[in-house]
């Protein structure tokens, strides 16, 4: 049994001051007032919360950071961008894609993410062939999160073309599934490493661009959470207009993948109707802030941003810090309607800090198939501790810290299933990660 004392601890029913939190075999078995057990971990002027879930990761894309962030001629777009991350995802043998992965996840479980949901489309060698193994960089991916010591949902990507009409282009051929039926025996392979209670399987549908109609239809017969990056571009609403005569959103639907386990990933350019398509099925969308600046795709408009749920992720990591992600939900809102207050339930004095700490916690759980109750008895102790004894938190109330001033800087012990892995700010393997990464790591733009 360990028992940690912070100073305050953030639960669903609200802030609880002068409470410990007690772990025993990986879970949560009480939040106590203070006394009533001895301490093991006292955490003065840190405020305790639950595990932070980056709900949409491409792990390899951590390679190239600060590398594609401009270009020195010429315009650039979400379409250029992409042709220069294709090059370095062509260029990782399997050794730098779990190396490069550690690295992403390492300054993840730094930054307080205990849960990573992997979008995983890198399959083959780069010029389309299986590896002897045809799943090795999926296990090679999930190996470096379990090495860093953090969850993994690996969302397992079926990519079948370029585009309507349009075969794979050369430098896709990494991702290609020859049939539905390929990828959902991929997904039957892997149900072993599930076995860790920290490995967990999805599939992402990778988008309407890269499966037609009838792919779509046969992967619904996948029984656990779905993901899909939808609408995050006008030209590809265009091309699925002009391909079905109905929205990205609404294919997914036809083809019976929108439900309660569904996510879209960024709907940065909803249709009409497709608010109310996710919202009747109980879906949920995974907005990806720092990363839909960075592209330029836009932000997420005011009606999903009000009407649905909202999980967030880091997607290309530029940057990786989840209390960004999460505030940007609130902040982009106010710069989209030109005023403020957009999504604080009424009447309840913590009620938008709570939200946006939720939406980067207990709903990116669920968007991974998790339970995601937060820290309650019998809930999972993926735990984080936020140091509020810094200069830019003296005199802020400590759910308003962490939702409105926090950095990862100020995260300074981690818990996953009740395992330290973030120790006083350090993680015991960050010095082995950073060198077996660094190789693999651009060096200059691409
Ligand atoms: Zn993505």
């Amino acid at each position: 049994m360990t028992v940690i004392a912070p100073d305050a601890v953030c639960t669903p029913q609200g802030l609880k001051i002068g409470h410990t939190v007690v772990v025993e075999d990986g879970s949560i078995i009480g939040v106590d007032p203070a006394g009533r057990h001895p301490v093991d971990v006292a955490l003065p002027g840190r405020v305790l919360l639950p595990g932070l879930v980056n709900a949409h990761s491409h792990a390899f894309q951590r390679a190239f950071r600060g590398h594609v962030q401009w270009r020195a001629a010429g315009s650039d777009d979400f379409w250029s961008w992409r042709d220069r991350m294709y090059a370095v995802a062509n260029g990782l043998d399997p050794e730098g894609v779990q190396a490069v992965s550690a690295l992403a996840f390492l300054e993840m479980a730094l930054a307080g993410v205990t849960h990573v949901g992997e979008f995983h489309y890198l399959h083959h060698q780069a010029d389309g062939t299986p590896y002897a193994d045809p799943d090795e960089l999926a296990k090679r991916v999930i190996a470096a999160a379990t090495e860093v010591g953090i969850r993994i949902t690996l969302l397992r990507v079926a990519y079948a073309r370029g585009g309507p009409g349009a075969a794979l282009r050369p430098d896709q051929a990494r991702f290609a599934d020859c049939s539905p039926a390929d990828v959902l025996d991929a997904l039957a392979r892997l149900q072993p490493l599930q076995s860790d209670p920290r490995v967990r399987l999805g599939l992402a549908a990778h988008s309407v661009r890269a499966l037609d109609a009838s792919w779509l239809a046969a992967l619904s017969a996948w029984p656990g959470v779905v993901h899909a990056h939808v609408s995050e571009q006008p030209a590809e609403n265009e091309a699925c207009l002009a391909e079905h005569g109905r929205s990205p959103t609404a294919v997914l639907e036809h083809a019976g993948l929108v439900h309660d386990r569904f996510t879209a990933v960024h709907l940065t350019w909803p249709l009409q109707g497709d608010v109310d398509r996710l919202a009747a099925a109980g879906a949920r969308v995974c907005v990806c802030p720092t990363t839909e600046q960075d592209l330029g795709d836009g932000w997420l408009p005011m009606e999903p941003r009000l009407r649905l749920p909202l999980c967030v992720g880091s997607d290309s990591h530029a940057r990786i810090d989840l209390f960004e992600e999460a505030r940007c939900l609130e902040l982009h809102g106010r710069a989209v309607a030109g005023r403020r207050n957009v999504l604080a339930p009424e009447g309840e004095p913590d009620g938008l800090a709570h939200r946006l700490l939720q939406s980067a916690s207990a709903e990116g759980a669920r968007a991974l198939g998790g339970a995601g109750g937060g820290i309650a008895v019998g809930q999972p102790a993926d735990l984080v501790a936020v140091d509020l004894r810094r200069t830019a938190a003296d005199g802020v109330p400590p759910l308003q810290a962490a939702a409105f001033v926090a950095t990862p800087e100020w995260v300074d012990h981690v818990w996953v299933a009740g395992r330290a892995v973030v120790v006083d700010g350090a993680h015991p393997r960050q010095e082995e990660i950073r060198r077996a990464a660094a190789p693999h790591l651009s060096r200059a733009a691409v």
